[in-house]
């Protein structure tokens, strides 16, 4: 008797040939606008001809240089594939969706940032996150609050994948409650001077400038006196004092703790109004949360396609295991989460698109997606079983950021009291 050898072969990842994006129906898209769906093609089209292929080699550049340069060397190198990245986007115009054409983007909305983070984020490129936080979380706020001058100066850069941005909001003693802030802005003469801590900035070691929050009236409760500020990390005073993603076990390009001692900044260095830092912050939390959804989406519908596509090649018991109904109903269970998260996903991004107050609805989407994106991810690695904990495939990777989601930008349980205080407050009238 001879016995069939594929029997005895090891899946790998060069078994999974199937494009990314398969699992999305058109059921799926069937909300999205004409341009959305087309949108959505392009996009999907660039990130798998120009982004997958550099993936891989990528992430292998960041492990090398992690491994072997530190301080600034190491910030320089990650930098540079941070801005090689952003720079091949802004060609492909995938910089500009959340900005007007008079500041170099092309103002196509929320909704199609949220459909080019997904596709994006899809194609695992380690320089996605610093995408991320120069175009939304450090930036979104310059965009809604910053001056005319602060737009001319900040956005074009930016969109254009040459200046680099971070959000830093975190303190060694401060994280989901923000009102125990204890950076501080005093005015001196002509000048803003800075002093505390900041922990846990995703990008600031690479990034050109912070969009940073402080406390500037400390008489009164801490959201009535907080504001936020434009702040150049090459400025006399800003310090790294330690560098985060050794230790964190996401896959970040860079994450780091800094310490601001005496930085004196100029007066147009403030963004938005004096002592109104509480209402920037929670706008762009709002939309943070959305596109951060998105992106995340885009790691789950990876696991999902890698474990349904596994599932049909990896034989036991004389059968592909996705003739189990065990593994079946496992890849139905994900792909209707996965259904379910793009839809509560897109109908608050339209809300925001719309211009309307999102925050329930931002949490709620939060909430929800961080749970799904969890589950899905958890799933898939259960379907690939124990080559998903390898570090062959995608799986494990995208198992560590799955979990930071229900961490990050709010935690599940800070998303649920958002969600019961607005609630109860409508009970109460
Ligand atoms: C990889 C990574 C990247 C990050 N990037 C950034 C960044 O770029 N910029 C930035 O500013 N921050 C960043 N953060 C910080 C992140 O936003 C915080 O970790 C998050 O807000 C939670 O704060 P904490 O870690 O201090 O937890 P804590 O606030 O100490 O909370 C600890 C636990 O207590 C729970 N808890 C707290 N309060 C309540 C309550 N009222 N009711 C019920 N449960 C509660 C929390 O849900 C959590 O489970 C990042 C964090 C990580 C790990």
């Amino acid at each position: 008797m001879t016995l069939d050898p594929d029997l005895f072969r090891a899946i790998t990842l060069d078994d999974i040939t199937m494009p990314g994006g398969w699992s999305v129906s058109r059921g799926q898209t069937h909300l999205y606008t004409d341009a959305e769906r087309g949108l959505m093609q392009e996009a999907r089209a660039f990130a798998q001809r120009e982004i997958l292929p550099r993936a891989a080699e990528a992430h292998r550049s960041v492990e090398a240089i992690k491994a072997r340069c530190a301080g600034a060397e190491r910030r320089s190198r990650l930098r540079g594939i941070a801005r090689d990245y952003l720079r091949l986007l802004a060609e492909a115009g995938m910089t500009g969706a959340l900005f007007p054409e008079t500041y170099g983007g092309n103002g196509r909305g929320v909704v199609a940032e949220c459909i080019i983070d997904e596709e994006l984020a899809a194609a695992g490129h380690p320089g996605d996150v610093i995408r991320s936080v120069t175009l939304t979380l450090g930036t979104i706020s310059i965009l809604r609050f910053g001056t005319e001058a602060q737009k001319r100066r900040h956005l074009p850069p930016r969109i254009a994948g040459e200046e680099l941005a971070a959000l830093a909001i975190t303190e060694p003693q401060v994280g989901s409650d923000t009102s125990r802030m204890q950076t501080r802005a005093v005015r001196r003469g002509d000048r803003w001077v800075i002093n505390g801590q900041k922990r846990f900035i995703t990008g600031g070691g690479l990034a050109d400038y912070l969009t940073l929050f402080a406390i500037t009236d400390q008489g009164t409760h801490p959201h009535k006196g907080m504001s936020a500020f434009i702040v150049p990390m090459d400025h006399p005073g800003v310090r790294i004092r330690r560098q985060l993603d050794e230790v964190i076990m996401a896959d970040w390009m860079d994450n780091v703790w800094i310490d601001f001692e005496e930085v004196d900044v100029p007066p147009d260095s403030l963004l938005g109004p004096l002592n109104g830092g509480y209402h920037v912050l929670m706008d762009e939390l709002d939309t943070e949360r959305v596109t951060y959804c998105m992106g995340a989406l885009g790691g789950a519908r990876r696991a999902l396609e890698v474990a349904a596509e596994y599932a049909t090649k990896r034989v036991q018991f004389k059968q592909p295991i996705a003739m189990f109904e065990g593994v079946s109903f496992r890849l139905a269970e994900m792909y209707a989460q996965l259904d379910a998260a793009r839809q509560v996903t897109y109908r608050t991004a339209k809300m925001l698109e719309a211009g309307l107050s999102a925050q329930r609805e931002s949490a709620v989407t939060k909430l929800f997606v961080a749970e799904a994106v969890w589950k899905i991810v958890d799933d898939a690695m259960q379907v690939l079983g124990g080559a998903g904990y390898t570090t062959d495939f995608p799986i494990q990777a995208l198992f560590r950021n799955a979990r930071l989601m229900r961490i990050g930008a709010g935690s599940d349980e800070i998303m649920k009291f958002l969600i019961a205080r607005e609630l109860l407050r409508e009970v109460k009238g």
